[in-house]
């Protein structure tokens, strides 16, 4: 009887697919972020929005 272990066979390691450009979570890669306008001193809204640069990615849409 042998008692010689066959080692476990090596898996190649694989590369992990790298992500393309990963989209900014903020404006999710538009580069821009929407804000809902609002007006007066009770900051009412009036349905209406503006897109602005994104804080986060600085328009680039890219985290
Ligand atoms: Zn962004």
């Amino acid at each position: 009887m042998t008692t010689a272990k066959k080692p476990p066979p090596r898996r190649p390691r694989q590369p992990e697919p790298a992500p393309a450009a990963e989209n900014c979570g903020t404006c999710t890669g538009s580069g821009e972020t929407t804000t809902t306008v609002r007006v007066g001193r009770k900051r009412r809204e009036i349905g209406a929005t503006q897109t602005g640069l994104c804080p986060d990615c600085l328009g680039t849409g890219t985290a």
